[in-house]
């Protein structure tokens, strides 16, 4: 339900309505316009009457959403939600590009990898140190050894970080080290994770899961949403289709069909969506062009022997030849890369 107050309604009055709103075990999430303050009240309300709410002092009218994901759509918040990360924008006219390996493999691996994509055009860095593998026998990531090269990293470069959180007992520990949370493909219906991270006010980027329709996605994004965490990034990378050609198969619909059922900002991942070096710049630019408001790309030094996802991994030159392509893609549809 939105209840959308007169212009000017004082304090008092919107502090009324929200106190009514938890009176009926609904969760209030309120806008604050320039004129006008619009509450969100969300819950399992449907036996609440909305002529009740309606009748309450300064209040305008009340509108039920329609959809099932209600803090996510565009009913709820028009305008694109944009958020500030260090040194720039995600969701505004402005593109960001995240990169970095798959895996933090060694200091010195990267340290190194966030000095050269910072030099070809990256705004964050990001690195996974908890890895979601296949087997259990594969490399599974240098835990906080890894954060602490990291956050040397963006010492060195000033790239924010971007790193995969795996469990709820790992928030506490990351949020001292990171910038961005990414909730991985894998736990995207980890309701117990999601929740976890609708409690902390880090940024999430938040991966479709590979089995998962746009609106689980937008269900599932809901419940961070829900517990007060606005800035969450929805990130398309890759369903699972009958192909075998490529690892995923890029959905490229879901970036303008997002974008026309959410406010949140659409973030394409290339590599993840095609397992391989040989099409992540083809992708990345097809994702711009689509309306993307970032990229999330895999670089490695030597990609050969890269601990995880070597194959899909670009070289800092093919990344650095990638940004000089996205550049005039973003320019060709009115928006423009970070750099
Ligand atoms: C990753 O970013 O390295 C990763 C494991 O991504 P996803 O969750 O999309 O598979
Ligand atoms: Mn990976």
């Amino acid at each position: 339900m939105m209840i959308i107050m007169r212009p000017g309604a004082p304090r008092e009055q919107i502090d009324a309505v929200i106190a009514e709103v938890e009176k009926h075990k609904l969760t209030s999430h309120p806008i604050f316009g320039v004129e006008q303050t619009i509450i969100g009240a969300v819950g399992d309300g449907h036996y609440v009457l909305k002529e009740e709410f309606e009748a309450l002092p300064g209040v305008l009218e009340v509108q039920r959403i329609s959809k099932p994901y209600k803090l996510a759509s565009r009913q709820f918040h028009e305008q694109d939600s944009v958020f500030k990360l260090d040194g720039f924008n995600v969701g505004g006219n402005e593109i960001p590009i995240i990169a970095g390996p798959c895996s933090v493999e060694s200091r010195t691996q990267i340290i190194e990898t966030a000095i050269a994509v910072k030099e070809a055009g990256a705004n964050a860095l990001r690195g996974g140190v908890f890895k979601p593998r296949t087997s259990p026998y594969a490399f599974q990531g240098l835990g906080e050894e890894g954060l602490e090269y990291m956050v040397e990293a963006r010492e060195k470069t000033g790239l924010p970080l971007v790193v995969e959180v795996m469990a709820v007992s790992q928030i506490k520990m990351m949020e001292k080290y990171v910038d961005v949370f990414q909730l991985g493909a894998r736990n995207m219906q980890n309701f117990n994770l999601l929740r976890a991270l609708g409690e902390t006010r880090t940024p999430v980027l938040f991966k479709r899961g590979m089995s998962a329709t746009i609106e689980e996605m937008l269900m599932a994004s809901e419940y961070i949403l829900n517990g007060g965490n606005t800035q969450v990034m929805l990130c398309e990378r890759g369903i699972r289709t009958f192909e075998t050609a490529t690892r995923n198969t890029t959905d490229i619909n879901a970036i303008p069909v997002l974008k026309k059922m959410t406010h949140l900002p659409v973030i394409l991942d290339p590599s993840h969506s095609t397992g391989d070096s040989d099409y992540v710049s083809a992708v990345a630019r097809a994702g711009v062009a689509a309306g993307a408001d970032g990229i999330i790309v895999e670089v490695h030094l030597d990609p050969p022997h890269a601990v995880s996802d070597g194959k899909q991994s670009l070289t800092p030159e093919a990344f650095a030849k990638m940004v000089r392509q996205l550049k005039a893609i973003a320019e060709a549809v009115d928006r423009k890369l970070v750099n």
